[in-house]
């Protein structure tokens, strides 16, 4: 059985849903042609409409702030968006049904949004009240659009099937708690040949009161459910042909990387790779079940794999990333020659200043990091100078390059900083995992340096998917700039 989510681009109007419909049948008669009659499934997992979780958030702050009437407008809105959408259900019995559902839902909402604005206050329970409508609304819609089009669904409440701590707004999946609520919901209709839709994000506690994932969490949900119910397979459908081999603003022509394995992935998330947050997908990967990401407007295009482990492949690097706009912090002490609990005062300074580091190097009597959040580095060089000798230079970026294939050949290293050329490097790291290598040029650079590792190490005998991603470069990139 195979868990197919679709993110909120991927359902957000009427044709999406139809998109969603052909995908989902697709998906079906493979299965059914792979397996015969004991085909079961998939499960289908939905996210709220493009942007209405945001919506729902923003009418909570209205409540919150006594702006009663702003609530409501946006309220009022939403409904009639919803209602909208709802016309994807061609089956009028079933369009009336869903349409008491979501005027139901709705009524309930703006009564929760009356008493908020009366108190003027939004605990964080309340707030996950109005934050879940999303998903219950828009899982209930694409249940009754598949069945309407003749693919027989079974609407899950997410409140009833995934069970979580109480955690608020970033509440956790009990997950034996959530095994058997999933065999007792999910299982039935699948049995009975029917596909289970069910909202992500959402879930309720042992006592039933609503609780959200964190956000983004649908593809947490997705990942529950597969690993729950033993899926096959974990297909997260978003509107991006997968992870690229580098940001396509600055290369002129990535390709879609067609596998990478969780701990690649987790390499290149920090450098924004859009696609998926990797721990979200930790249950799959735990659980050995491969996670998918697909394009619901190209569903031809091959997409990423994403594996615990990756099997060899002839490319020594999956792909590159890099980040802009870094500030590269030097600090240097003769007294850290030979003593101890240096670093441990240093890195305390970055601490009390709620200021990540990057990438760290260090000598005998140096150390070099890059911070990309400049707001508190005054004061942190203020604090570092009375121990040490600082100095900063900003406007750097950070390039990693990152492969198992790093692992396996200890000569691959050499082999990328050669072919970075004349460029200086400001800064070189490779850390345990030894599946990337990490380095630091001016920010002036990064263009020339892409294109030269790009062209070493990508640009020969590209797979079939280069000439895809060629030709609508819309992949995730692996690189991420500062808002
Ligand atoms: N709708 C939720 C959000 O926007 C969850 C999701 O889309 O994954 O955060
Ligand atoms: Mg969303």
């Amino acid at each position: 059985m195979v868990v197919m989510k679709f993110g909120g681009t991927s359902v957000t109007d009427r044709s999406a849903i139809e998109r969603l419909i052909a995908i989902v049948r697709a998906q079906r008669q493979a299965d059914a042609q792979q397996e015969g009659g004991d085909a079961r499934g998939p499960v289908v997992v939905v996210s709220a409409l493009a942007g209405v979780t945001d919506r729902l958030l923003g009418i909570a702050a209205e409540a919150g702030a006594g702006d009663t009437e702003g609530a409501r407008n946006n309220l009022r809105e939403l409904r009639q968006r919803h209602i909208d959408v709802s016309h994807v259900v061609t089956d009028v019995t079933h369009r009336a049904h869903v349409v008491e559902f979501l005027n139901h839902e709705l009524d309930e909402l703006e009564r929760i949004v009356h008493a908020l604005g009366v108190l003027r206050e939004v605990s964080p329970r309340w707030l996950d009240a109005l934050a879940a409508a999303g998903e219950i609304l828009s899982s209930r819609i694409v249940a009754a659009a598949l069945s309407s089009h003749g693919l027989m669904a079974a609407w899950i409440d997410a409140r009833r099937a995934i069970v979580t701590d109480a955690e608020h707004t970033v509440a956790a999946p009990l997950l034996p708690e959530t095994t058997a609520a999933l065999m007792r919901h999910v299982d039935p209709p699948l049995a009975a040949g029917r596909l289970p839709v069910i909202g992500g994000f959402v879930g309720a506690t042992t006592a039933g009161v609503t609780t959200t994932l964190g956000r983004g969490g649908s593809d947490y949900s997705a990942a529950i459910v597969g690993s729950c119910l033993g899926a096959a397979e974990i297909q997260i459908w978003t509107d991006v042909d997968g992870m690229l081999t580098a940001d396509p603003r600055i290369v002129a022509e990535p390709w879609v990387v067609p596998h990478l394995s969780f701990a690649e992935a987790s390499e290149l998330a920090y450098f924004g790779a859009k696609v998926l947050h990797p721990s979200t997908i930790l249950p799959a990967v735990a659980r050995n079940i491969p996670v998918r990401i697909l394009n619901s407007q190209r569903p031809q295009a091959k997409g990423t794999l994403i594996t615990s482990e990756r099997p060899a492949s002839d490319r020594p690097l999956t792909a590159i990333a890099s980040k802009k706009q870094v500030t590269v912090v030097d600090i240097t002490s003769s007294r850290m020659l030979m003593a101890h609990g240096f670093l441990r005062r240093l890195f305390e300074v970055f601490e009390r200043h709620r200021t990540p580091v990057d990438v760290v190097t260090t000598s005998e009597v140096s150390v070099s990091v890059t911070v990309d959040d400049r707001r508190r580095l005054a004061a942190i060089v203020q604090t570092l100078s009375e121990f040490a000798e600082v100095a900063c230079e900003d406007e750097m970026a950070i390039v990693c390059a990152v492969g198992e294939g790093l692992r396996r050949d200890p000569t691959l290293v050499g082999e990328v900083l050669l072919g970075v050329g004349d460029v200086p490097l400001r800064m070189v790291s490779q850390a345990a995992s030894r599946r990337n290598v990490t380095f630091v040029i001016r920010e002036g650079s990064l263009p020339t340096v892409l294109g030269r590792l790009h062209a070493r190490f990508f640009d020969e005998g590209r797979a079939t998917t280069a000439t895809e991603a060629r030709r609508q470069p819309s992949g995730a990139t692996a690189t991420a700039e500062r808002p």
